[in-house]
């Protein structure tokens, strides 16, 4: 009887460690354990022994009986627990799904993208690695000119068809307007917005990379008046009617003459507050007409057809109209700043 309460134990701890399921497990209980189960099966010819034995064997087999207990207790406390996190509750509402939203540098592009399509402007994108010819050779900065120091320049380690290391991360929008001069031809009015690159020394004002929102009109008799008035439109567009512009001259080496644009601060309208350092002025944009020399780099003859181009900094723009004082926070993807807007 030993031998046959032995062999039941371990048969009983053998499948104990392969079931799986709740109900199978109770199922099973019953068949060993019960009343009627195969532990009582083996000790029903207990009274019959002689009295030594019946002490011993009726030792063994209390023993078994509460180390077997204890077992299945335990898995069916362990298969009971994952059931009821298996249970679906049809009734309980949903999990809420929260949703992203725009950059606020998107939000600010598509907004100008928006007010200058209606002028009549088309929107146009160009690569972010970019030849040093439509970089600066093609816009009137040749090799060595002292205003390639003025873009501290990603220069890529890659060669062109020529053997020529000559890719670089675009520092600015303007490889585009001659893309897009070679393409369309004149007449042209056309923005490109879009990701630029320098390598900077970063801090609350620079960043390696930025964006800029560039247009571009060409035609037969465009000229200085032609471009303020596009300028002012701009201007009012983003701070209002009552905003005023103000072109101060300032070189750049694709436009000629070409000009800084201030708008008034539209937090204290001209009167001088933090924002705009009290001088009642905020630097938005620089301009110009578009240099002779780019106009051919586009393939577009200068004696007959003159245009104007002007660019943004839109990190400035929603710096300004956010009153966020690092530009860093824009690529750092921290949702505690990206979240309030
Ligand atoms: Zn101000």
């Amino acid at each position: 009887m030993n031998e046959k309460l032995q062999k039941l134990k371990q048969e009983v701890l053998d499948n104990l460690a392969i079931i799986k399921d709740f109900y199978v497990l109770k199922d099973y209980e019953v068949r060993i354990m019960g009343r009627k189960g195969e532990l009582a099966e083996i000790l029903k010819d207990l009274p019959s022994l002689p009295e030594e034995e019946k002490k011993s064997v009726g030792k063994l087999a209390n023993d078994i009986k509460v180390e077997l207990t204890a077992k299945f207790e335990e898995l069916k406390n362990a298969l009971s627990k994952k059931k009821s996190e298996g249970f679906f509750d049809a009734t309980l509402p949903g999990e809420k799904i929260s949703r992203g939203h725009l950059h606020p540098i998107t939000i600010i592009q598509n907004d100008l993208e928006d007010f200058f399509t209606s002028l009549g402007f088309m929107v146009l994108d160009g690569p972010e690695l970019e030849s040093d010819y439509f970089n600066f050779e093609a816009l009137n900065i040749p090799k060595h000119h002292p205003a390639r120091d003025m873009q501290d320049t990603f220069y890529i380690d890659m060669k062109n068809q020529a053997g020529e290391y000559d890719m670089v991360m675009r520092t600015h929008t303007s490889p585009v307007q001659v893309r897009a001069m070679q393409k369309y031809g004149a007449p042209l009015k056309s923005i490109m917005p879009g990701k630029c690159f320098r390598s900077e020394a970063t801090d609350v004002r620079h960043e390696h990379t930025f964006y800029q929102l560039e247009g571009l009109m060409i035609g037969e008799d465009i000229n200085l008046s032609n471009m303020t008035g596009i300028l002012e439109a701009t201007a009012k567009h983003l701070y209002g009617k009552e905003t005023k512009v103000r072109l101060r001259p300032k070189f750049f080496p694709f436009v000629e003459p070409g000009v800084n644009g201030e708008v008034t601060c539209f937090i204290c309208r001209g009167q001088g507050c933090k924002l705009c350092k009290n001088t009642g002025w905020l630097e938005i944009f620089g301009a110009g007409m578009t240099h002779p020399n780019v106009l051919r780099s586009g393939g577009i003859d200068p004696e007959k057809y003159q245009g104007f181009a002007f660019g943004f900094g839109l990190d400035r723009l929603v710096m300004i109209k956010y009153g966020i004082e690092d530009i860093r926070l824009f690529n750092s993807g921290d949702l505690r700043f990206l979240n309030q807007f």
